[in-house]
């Protein structure tokens, strides 16, 4: 750790339980932080039967609805109080820009503190993908992502990860995103945040997307993609939860020398450690891990790193992602040049390792990977 100490932004020990958010108070309880048991229990306090808890999770969850006086199934005079018991507003869109021909959106959303987050839409011919954060700002401190520059402001709430979707099932459901109605088939943990710092409400949000209606979105975990820099024991007990989404490592180099300046809790957990945490996680899930790799140039893009990465992914189920660097204001890197891309590519497929390199959509919005920073507002 001698390295992270003399690094005052870079996570210490102790900070890797950061499950409470800090800053003003806590947003608002809604009914997407809450088992269907808890929403039951919340409408009991109002003095009304359990059944209403059912049918407001219809509404949020099946109609995608935030409108309560369209609720018509419920009597009028009860609608503005369960609204506010049980779905009062989470966070206020900023500002939208779209590219793409309005197939890629990003939302900058403001919650309740006045902390910025960013979430992005992407639709393709085959399916709609949600990427959203999971904390403002991030603390893991890696220096080629744009969120890791400003530091951890906190942790979201359950409701406010699953919000992000809802909204984008809104916009898809509403017709608003060009290609006619649609649902959101996939989402990705990679917008801001180190979704395993933020353990319990990333967990609780994702049994609120594969929860069948009316308790959650009855999405497929199969859809669904949780990345991380490689907390191992948090790794460890994902694996445990029974939900088998993919899972995302965020490697960046086959080394431990230089991954320990790209991704600086590699000096907590090394490359070893973390791949046999990935290792564990697809025998127990059956599910093959995505292993994450920016190609910066002259960084991590030499041929020798493309070997020894082959050798170390050698026989596993996994599949290789590499991403373009999305260069970041004031950042001294770039992505790799065209040749050593393709070089990285044919020693990796040489060594039998599925690889593809990841479509760059939304830069122009700076809504590609890396670069949701939200300082604007
Ligand atoms: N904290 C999680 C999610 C972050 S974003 C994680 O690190 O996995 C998702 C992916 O985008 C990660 O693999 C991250 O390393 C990558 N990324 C960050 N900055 C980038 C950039 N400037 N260019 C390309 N990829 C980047």
């Amino acid at each position: 750790m001698t390295q992270d100490l003399e690094n005052p932004r870079a996570p210490k020990p102790g900070e890797l339980t950061f499950d409470s958010p800090k800053g003003r108070g806590k947003p608002r309880r809604h009914l997407a932080d809450m088992t269907g048991a808890e929403r039951r229990e919340a409408v009991a306090t109002l003095g009304l039967p359990a059944f209403r808890a059912d049918q407001v999770s219809r509404h949020y969850f099946a109609r995608l609805s935030d409108d309560a006086s369209a609720w018509t199934d419920i009597p009028a005079a009860l609608r503005d109080d369960l609204a506010s018991a049980l779905t009062p507003p989470l966070m206020t869109s900023v500002r939208e820009l779209t590219t793409d021909a309005g197939t890629t959106r990003k939302q900058l959303w403001r919650l309740f503190d006045g902390a910025l987050v960013e979430s992005v839409l992407m639709r393709y011919p085959d399916r709609v993908t949600m990427c959203v954060s999971s904390q403002a700002g991030c603390g893991m401190n890696c220096p080629f992502c744009a969120t890791g520059q400003a530091g951890l402001t906190r942790n979201l709430s359950t409701a406010e990860i699953v919000e992000q979707v809802v909204a984008g099932a809104r916009e898809l459901a509403r017709g608003d995103v060009p290609g006619g109605p649609g649902r959101v088939s996939n989402v990705v943990f990679m917008g801001m945040g180190e979704p395993l710092a933020n353990y319990k409400a990333v967990v609780a949000a994702l049994h609120r997307l594969v929860d069948k209606g009316p308790e959650g979105l009855g999405m497929s975990a199969r859809g669904i993609t949780v990345s991380t820099v490689g907390l191992v024991p948090r790794m460890r007990e994902l694996a445990a939860e029974g939900i088998p989404v993919t899972l995302a490592l965020s490697l960046h180099a086959p080394d431990d020398e230089l991954r320990n300046t790209l991704v600086p809790v590699n000096t907590r957990w090394d490359i070893q450690e973390v791949l046999d945490a990935a290792w564990e996680y697809a025998r127990v899930t059956h599910r093959r891990v995505s292993i994450e790799y920016a190609l910066i140039k002259d960084v991590n893009d030499q041929a020798w790193r493309a070997d020894l990465l082959a050798k170390r992914l050698r026989n596993k189920l996994v599949h290789v992602n590499l991403i373009p660097l999305n260069p970041t204001p004031g950042s001294k890197w770039t992505a790799s040049r065209r040749q050593d891309e393709r070089e990285f590519v044919r020693r990796l497929e040489a060594g039998g390792i599925p690889v593809t390199v990841r479509d760059t959509r939304g830069r122009e919005i700076d809504g590609a990977c890396g670069q949701l920073a939200a300082l604007d507002s």
